[in-house]
């Protein structure tokens, strides 16, 4: 039997129609890039298995399957997520204004705890289209700084340039909450069990 550490990541991937997020998730998890999915996966999410610092990690990817509309996803896609990766188009100004609408939808809709400490991360998509550049790194890493210490990456899903790293680097961050969850837990549990039995009543 395996000892390796296991994990169980649901990710959420948000942001405007069309900015890749179907192919950023296709990419990462099936290496394959195509012009023309259709607006939905045909399923919510896509799994991904992978070995990532020695952990066996399971990462649930759930697009949005064309339903980019605030308020149209419902509480199943939001339930349970363990980190939220906002995607822009680095080619469209609004796909990049937007993020402030999904990461409000997400913390409404999500309610984690700890909102502020929630790992989200910012990826501006489309590198490879350079010369139609319309949103500066700078600007991007501006607003990730302003905005809770998010971690930004630009990539290509065309290109494959950095998915991967991107997609590690939110596991890397979700898992190592996960850890500090599974402590507290942990303690909870052991204060409990310090009680002696004869003292836990319940009514009188
Ligand atoms: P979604 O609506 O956010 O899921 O976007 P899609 O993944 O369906 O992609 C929308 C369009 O952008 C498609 O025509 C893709 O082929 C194209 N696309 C996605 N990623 C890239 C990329 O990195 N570079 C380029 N040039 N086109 C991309
Ligand atoms: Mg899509």
């Amino acid at each position: 039997m395996s000892t390796k550490k296991r994990s169980l990541l649901k990710v959420l991937v948000l942001g405007d129609s069309g900015v890749g997020k179907t192919c950023l998730i296709r990419q990462f998890a099936q290496h394959k890039f195509s012009t023309q999915y259709k607006a939905t996966i045909g399923a919510d999410f896509l799994t991904k298995e992978f070995i990532l610092d020695d952990r066996q990690v399971t990462m649930q990817i759930w697009d949005t399957a064309g339903l980019e509309r605030f308020q149209s996803l419902g509480v199943a896609f939001y339930r349970g997520a363990d980190a939220c990766v906002l995607v822009y188009d680095v080619t469209v100004p609004k796909s990049f204004y937007n993020l402030e609408g999904w990461k409000d939808e997400f913390l409404f809709q999500g309610a984690p705890q700890d909102p502020e400490h929630f790992p989200f991360l910012v990826i501006g998509n489309k590198t490879d289209l350079e010369d139609s550049r319309a949103v500066s790194t700078k600007k991007a890493e501006g607003w990730c700084r302003s905005n809770g210490s998010m971690t930004h990456f630009e990539t290509s899903a065309k290109d494959n340039t950095n998915v991967e790293q991107a997609f590690f680097d939110v596991a890397r961050t979700a898992i190592s909450r996960e850890i500090v969850e599974d402590d507290e837990i942990q303690h909870a549990v052991d204060i409990h069990t310090d009680v002696e039995p004869d003292k836990i009543r319940c009514c009188g």
